[in-house]
This record gives C-alpha cells, sequence and structure tokens, in this order.
C-alpha cells in the first residue's frame, strides 16, 4: 500500500470535504488547505478544493477539484492562498447562492471549509440558512430531481478565520493577523532607524477600516509615541493631547516620534482623521507649537504579502485538522461552528453568534458608542490598550499614580539565557512601575551580579532604571541589563538576603527561564530563615526551550520558532535547488521538544525526534523506509526536501550527523541526506511581535500582582502562597500559580520541564500531516 493511502474503513468514509478559501487573502490560509485536505483525506473521506471563492462554487466546473495528498505538498510555506479568493457579487444574491448549491449537489460535495474574513463568512451562515430551501427550489424548477437532492438534506459548513485584521469576535487570532503584524514591525523597525537618524517624526497608516488590533499592537510592539484606532477615539482635544505626549517625548530626549493610525481612524464624532491632518499637526508651529520634520508612511499591501510567521503555520494547520474534526462530529442539530483560539486554546463556537457579535461591534462604531465597541472586542483587546496607555506617556498618566505609602522598591533580575521580549518586559515592567509611583530597580548581570556588588561601588550592579534608556528596549533583543545563570545558593543565600535588605526591596521581578524559576525556588523556601526575602515575587517564564513548569508559553519561545522556520524554508530551497534532498536539523530546547515539534509542524517535517519519546532503531528504520516510499512515490515534479527535525538531547547517540549518515548509507544515490545545527541563531535577533507584544501585557500584570501584596508583614507572606508565584498562559487562561504548588506537583526536576507538556498531543498531527507511519515500538 502507498504511504498515503487510508485505511479502507475509516469514519470519514464517503464524505466529500471541500475547502474554500475566501474574501481578502491572509498569510496561513495555505497551511489551511494543506491541514483541511490531508486531515480529510487520512480520515477516509474525499477532499475538494473550490477554487477562487465563491466565484469557484457558483461557477463550477474545473473551479471545483477534487485534491490528491501530494497536491498540497510545501503549501505551507507559501504566502497568500494557492486556490485563489475573489469577492463574488452573485452570491450575494439568491441566484448566485441557487446555482452554488447545485453545483455542490452535482459534485456530491456535503461538507464545506470555509477560510475567510466576517463577510465571507456572514455568506456561508447565510448560505446554510437558506439550503433546505435551495434544494427544494432546485427540484421545484427541475433542475435537480428528488433522488438527486436525498442525500444532501443537510449542509455541513465549519468557519476557519482568515484575516489580517484580526476582526473576529470570539477569537483571540485570526489566521494571518500575526504575520501581518510581523510585517508591519519590520517596517515600524526600519523606519525607526531613519527616523532616529534625523529626527524626524513618522505618521505610519495600517491596515484596519473597523477594527484597530494591527495599529494597537503595532504600537504596543514598536512603542510607537500615539496610536489612532476606530474602537477608541480620543477625546475631543485630541490635536493637543498628542501634541502634548510628543512634546513630553521630545522633552526628555526621543530624537524620534512614530504615530501609528489604522486606515479607518476618526474622532468621537465619526469625522475621518488622515495621516496628512496628522503630518500637519506635527510640523506647523502655529497648529501646536511643533514643527517636526514629519514624513507619511501608508504600509498598504506589504502588510498582506509574504510568508506565514511560524505561529499562523500551526494555527492555521491546527485549526484546519480541528475544521474536519467538527465535520465528521457534526450532526443535523449542531449548529454550525467556527474554529476559534483563545490564548493557547482551540475550541469550536457557534459561528452565528461570532458574525453577530462581529456586526455589533461595527454597529457600535457607527453609533458612535464607544465603551461598547470596546467591550464587544475580547477582554484580550482591552488589556492590550491599557496596556499600552501604560507604557507610553508615563509621566503624565497621573491618575494612575498610587498614594505615596504604597509605593514600592521593585527590583527586576533577567536569569538565564538571552530570549526575545525580555526588554520588551523590562520595558513595560519600569513604564507601569513609573506610572504608579514605584521604584523599578534594575539588578545587573542576575545574581552572579548582584554578589559581585562591592560597597564601594554599588552602583555597578544594582540601580535605579530610567525612562528614557529604556523607552527604546520594546524591540531589542537580548537583555539589556545582563543575564546570567547562576543561582542565588551558589553565591551564597545568606549573603544575597542581606544585599535584599541592603537595598530594601519590597518586591522581586524574575524575567527567565527554568534557572528563573530554580532560582524562585530557593529564594521562597529560604524566606524561613531570612526575612528579607519575605517579599512578593514572580517570575515571568522567557526561554526559547518553553520548559518553565507554569505556563504553556514562555517569552521567546515565538521568536526561537521564527527562526527556525526561516533557516528550514532556506534549507528546503536550497534542497531543491540541487537535488532530492533530505536534512537533519538540530535544534535547541534543552530536555524540551517543544520548539522542534512545533516547527516540524510549522514546516511539514517528516519526522520530529523528541527527548520525551527518545529515538531508537526501529524508529530509525521505519523513518528511513518511508523516505525510501516518499521519494519512489515522488513524480520528479516536486524537488523540495525533506525535513527531519530532532532535539539537541533526543538522544545521547543518534545526533544529527549520525542520523543523516544512517539516511544517506541507506538511500543508495537515490536521495541524499545532509545535517544541520543552526545553533544560537535560534535565540533571534529582533524579536517577534507575538513576544514583544505578549511581554508587554505579562509584565504589566505581573506588576500589578506585586502591587497586590500591600501588607507585606513576613507572616502574611508566607500565609499567601502566591506570594511567590509565576504568571503563566494555561489553556484559555492567562493565570498566577503559586510556586510552592508548581514546584512539587508539576514540575520534572530532573529532565528540567513540566511534568505535563501542553503540546504531546501535537506530535501525532504533525505525523499524520506528513504521512508518517505509526512509530514502532522499541523493541
Ligand atoms: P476581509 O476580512 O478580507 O474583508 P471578508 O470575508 O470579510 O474578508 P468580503 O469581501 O466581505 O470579505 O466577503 C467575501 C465574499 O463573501 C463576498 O465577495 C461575497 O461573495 C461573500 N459574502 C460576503 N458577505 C455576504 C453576505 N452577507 N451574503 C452573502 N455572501 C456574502
Amino acid at each position: 500500500m502507498a504511504p498515503h493511502q487510508p485505511p479502507p474503513t475509516l469514519p470519514g468514509k464517503g464524505k466529500r470535504i471541500a475547502m474554500m478559501t475566501s474574501g481578502g487573502d491572509s498569510p496561513g490560509m495555505n497551511g489551511a488547505i494543506r491541514a483541511v485536505i490531508r486531515t480529510a483525506i487520512e480520515r477516509g473521506c474525499e477532499a475538494y478544493c473550490i477554487y477562487e471563492g465563491y466565484e469557484g462554487l457558483v461557477q463550477g466546473g474545473n473551479l471545483i477539484r477534487k485534491m490528491g495528498w501530494s497536491d498540497v505538498r510545501g503549501w505551507l510555506s507559501e504566502g497568500g492562498t494557492l486556490i485563489g479568493t475573489a469577492r463574488c457579487m452573485a452570491f450575494y444574491e439568491r441566484p448566485g447562492r441557487l446555482q452554488a448549491a447545485k453545483n455542490m449537489v452535482l459534485n456530491g460535495i456535503d461538507a464545506l471549509v470555509i477560510c475567510g474574513g466576517d463577510g465571507s463568512l456572514t455568506g456561508a451562515d447565510k448560505f446554510r440558512a437558506e439550503w433546505p430551501g435551495l434544494i427544494e427550489e432546485l427540484v421545484q424548477k427541475k433542475e435537480l430531481t428528488a433522488q438527486q437532492i436525498a442525500p444532501y438534506k443537510h449542509l455541513n459548513i465549519v468557519g476557519l478565520v482568515g484575516s489580517i485584521d484580526n476582526d473576529m469576535s470570539g477569537t483571540d487570532a485570526t489566521i494571518g493577523c500575526f504575520s501581518a503584524l510581523a510585517r508591519i514591525c519590520e517596517m515600524v523597525d526600519y523606519i525607526e532607524a531613519t527616523a532616529s537618524s534625523h529626527s524626524r517624526a513618522f505618521v505610519i497608516e495600517v491596515m484596519g477600516r473597523h477594527c484597530g488590533w494591527l495599529a494597537l499592537m503595532a504600537g504596543v510592539a514598536c512603542g510607537a509615541d500615539f496610536v489612532f484606532i476606530p474602537e477608541k477615539p480620543r477625546a475631543d482635544d485630541w490635536q493637543q493631547e498628542m501634541c502634548k505626549v510628543i512634546a513630553e517625548h521630545r522633552k526628555i530626549g526621543k530624537r524620534k516620534t512614530i504615530v501609528l493610525i489604522a486606515e479607518g481612524a476618526h474622532d468621537r464624532h465619526g469625522n475621518k482623521i488622515s495621516a496628512e491632518q496628522i503630518k500637519v499637526l506635527l510640523s506647523d508651529p502655529t497648529k501646536c507649537g511643533l514643527s517636526l520634520d514629519t514624513r507619511i508612511t501608508t504600509l498598504g499591501h506589504v502588510q498582506r504579502g509574504g510568508t506565514a510567521v511560524a505561529y499562523d503555520r500551526y494555527l492555521s494547520t491546527l485549526q484546519g485538522v480541528e475544521a474536519v474534526n467538527a465535520i465528521l462530529d457534526a450532526t443535523p442539530e449542531t449548529p454550525t461552528p467556527f474554529i476559534a483560539i483563545n490564548e493557547n486554546k482551540i475550541t469550536r463556537k457557534p459561528l452565528v453568534q461570532a458574525v453577530i457579535d462581529t456586526k455589533e461591534v461595527a454597529k457600535a462604531i457607527d453609533a458612535q458608542d464607544y465603551d461598547r465597541a470596546m467591550k464587544l472586542r475580547d477582554t484580550e483587546f482591552s488589556d492590550f490598550y491599557e496596556a499600552y496607555m501604560t507604557t507610553t506617556a508615563t509621566s503624565l498618566n497621573t491618575d494612575l499614580a498610587l498614594p505615596a505609602q504604597k509605593h514600592m522598591r521593585i527590583a527586576i533580575i533577567h536569569v538565564g539565557a538571552p530570549a526575545g521580549g525580555v526588554n520588551a518586559a523590562t520595558r513595560a515592567a519600569v513604564a507601569y512601575c513609573l506610572t504608579r509611583g514605584h521604584t523599578p530597580i534594575a539588578i545587573h548581570n542576575g545574581f552572579a551580579g548582584l554578589a559581585r556588588h562591592h560597597d564601594d561601588k554599588p552602583v555597578g550592579s544594582v540601580r535605579e532604571f530610567d525612562w528614557l534608556e529604556v523607552d527604546g528596549w520594546a524591540s531589542r533583543g537580548g537583555s539589556e541589563i545582563g543575564m546570567n545563570r547562576e543561582l542565588p545558593e551558589e553565591s551564597g543565600m545568606a549573603y544575597i538576603a542581606e544585599l535584599f535588605a541592603k537595598y530594601k526591596f519590597d518586591g522581586l521581578f524574575l524575567i527567565g527561564g527554568f534557572e528563573a524559576f530554580h532560582a524562585l525556588s530557593q529564594l521562597r523556601k529560604a524566606q524561613t530563615e531570612y526575612s528579607s526575602l519575605c517579599i512578593p515575587m514572580t517570575l515571568l517564564p522567557a526561554t526559547i526551550s518553553n520548559n518553565v513548569p507554569g505556563t504553556e508559553y514562555s517569552l521567546g519561545s515565538d521568536t526561537c520558532l521564527n527562526e527556525l522556520v526561516a533557516y528550514c524554508d532556506k534549507i528546503k530551497q536550497s534542497a531543491s535547488a540541487s537535488r532530492r534532498r533530505v536534512f537533519v536539523i538540530e535544534t535547541q530546547g534543552g530536555r524540551s521538544g517543544y520548539i522542534a515539534t512545533l516547527a516540524g509542524l510549522s514546516v511539514g517535517a517528516v519526522a520530529v525526534y523528541t527527548p520525551e519519546e527518545g529515538v531508537h532503531i526501529n524508529m530509525l528504520a521505519a523513518d528511513i523506509n518511508h523516505l525510501k516510499d516518499v521519494f519512489a512515490n515522488d513524480s520528479g515534479q516536486s524537488r523540495a526536501g525533506r525535513l527531519i527535525l530532532i532535539n539537541e538531547k533526543a538522544s545521547k547517540v543518534y545526533n544529527g550527523k549520525l542520523i543523516a549518515d544512517m539516511i544517506r548509507e541507506e538511500a543508495e544515490n537515490r536521495f541524499e541526506a545532509r545535517d544541520s545545527v543552526p545553533g544560537h541563531v535560534q535565540q533571534g535577533g529582533t524579536p517577534s511581535a507575538m513576544d514583544r507584544t505578549r511581554a508587554v501585557r505579562l509584565a504589566i500584570k505581573c506588576i500589578e500582582h506585586l502591587e497586590k501584596f500591600e501588607d507585606r508583614s513576613d507572616a502574611k507572606l508566607k500565609e499567601d502562597p502566591l506570594s511567590s508565584s509565576v504568571i503563566g498562559i494555561k489553556g484559555a487562561s492567562v493565570v498566577f500559580s503559586p510556586m510552592k504548588d508548581v514546584e512539587q506537583n508539576e514540575t520534572d526536576w530532573k529532565n528540567r520541564r513540566p511534568k505535563d507538556e501542553f503540546w504531546m498531543y501535537l506530535k501525532a498531527t504533525v505525523d499524520t500531516l506528513s504521512g508518517r507511519p505509526a512509530v514502532p515500538p522499541p523493541h
């Protein structure tokens, strides 16, 4: 049996599932198509693609095509949609939908997965609601017979939200929005360099007619001076407000000014605010006293272009798989679902409600009821809005300041190895502290740096932060205050406690990986002995390995995945340019296979080897045989290389080089094999947009959490398990977990990773979608 042929008796046998992309294209749509087609085939269904959106459904013919397993090879790394999309006027009208229904029945299609924006999904919902009437009408008009329509009484539809705007209610992210955000941040980073060189102001217009998600998130990620979004227009005196903020930023020494404006921005009365208007305000001294050399950049379609970021690749893949599962689970009574993501959890939600809620946002904006518009957006959106407002104009947010008796001296320390987002988190924490009246204090070079403190030069390792210094850190990689893996006990806990007392820390904010977790555990345990350590302490996990217990996501892991995905794309291309080749790529990740697995999911690896599963000879033999089959069955048209990802600690014996040698030996010149080690490239240069934005949101939550321990008496603190905590994304929530619980119940100390790793189930998806045969047992 050819490796990709499904066994004959699978649950979806006989079902015909069609996939369609509609509305504006977005990066990641191809990942969704690949996942739907392959999952459908694997589950025993027949898979179809409808080309050119609803136009293809209305026209039928060659625009509805049956798809095979290898038709979607390599699609994960392609931008846009390879099956086309179109705006279809005919589908707005009933006759168009009637024709579409006829084509569905004639092609025997009983289920449809549609990836598109709110318009496309509104159309889908209408189509499903009308379906019984449409097929009845086709019989009445004698276009189809009663016999023909009999098997198609119910139409199964599942929506996938593909849109760069992230404007659909009920889901935190749409397929493509993080790719568009990444592109915007990349462009703003470029512009910032020239703006700073010439001391210029730039007004940058980004997409978003009714939704300010892209503008707001780019503002958070890049530390923009001012942001205009449609959901929350500024007060009537917005001109003065903007100029005051910018004048203040200039006064403290900023050489660049960035204003981000969503294309749908307007004032509280619905009057459009244009980039040109802002330019005049910033450059004409007669308006509000500023005379900045101001330029306008409209980013336009660049935002849609390019390949998808890692997140959009695995999100679209997992949602595509879930869409097919939803179709196969559906009964005639099941309400039509769409596939959402909330924080880190993929869920099915009723499509009708999401469409209604989405339209409500637009209605609220039109009615100038902006409080309602903000309420209708997801809580994450308001969180980010608050985070943005807190981290900009710190000195002007006087209404957020706490009374003097509540002010704290909060120490910030980085522990472990650099990870994308560490500086952005620090910047946000400092901004929040300053806004509230706290004193943010930098501890340089981790606990080793603290311990190297000299009485005569105390300023070297411990000092107060200065806002101008950190303001430019939003997009900076590495660790600006220095990071070190050393644990407090290595310097002597008594000495560390003495320094805590000396500097009168009232709270500690740790940012880092497993060492930071371990350090916090040591400090917590030492509280019984040293009262200076009885302060609230919280950890924001940051490590590319994503192996910190208490969270499913660590800062830096997304940056790392993007680096790996870009690396794999290039390697794959080199393979296709030369000859048929397998690359075995060794990833970092410590004893956690997270980045290897998620990168495998994002690039379509043929196999992923992790420390959790290990590597054994039967597994290698099966995979090598599988590769032989794959290359034997390859028609030769697709010359792209195949990738295997192996975590650096997956096996003590089988490393990337050895496995590549084994494959080469067995391939007998039918294909090539090479190993490749990206090494420290994986720590990334500029942090990803996701790491930057999440850093800001989570860091602010951490300082808010420390603030809750107003009563810092020893006894009270020891009583409250959350006084030493780790913040994390767990499933659909952001939670603080008590360190003691996490240390004792959730930590695999020997392997330095969580006991239950949420992503383990994803390994099966990587295998299924690459057609890897079942992994044989070791013996
Ligand atoms: P984007 O977010 O990129 O704008 P979208 O899916 O919202 O994507 P639209 O142009 O609104 O894009 O819709 C795409 C297609 O979906 C339309 O051309 C039309 O064929 C169909 N469609 C949209 N709204 C409806 C509707 N109310 N009734 C029937 N069909 C619709």
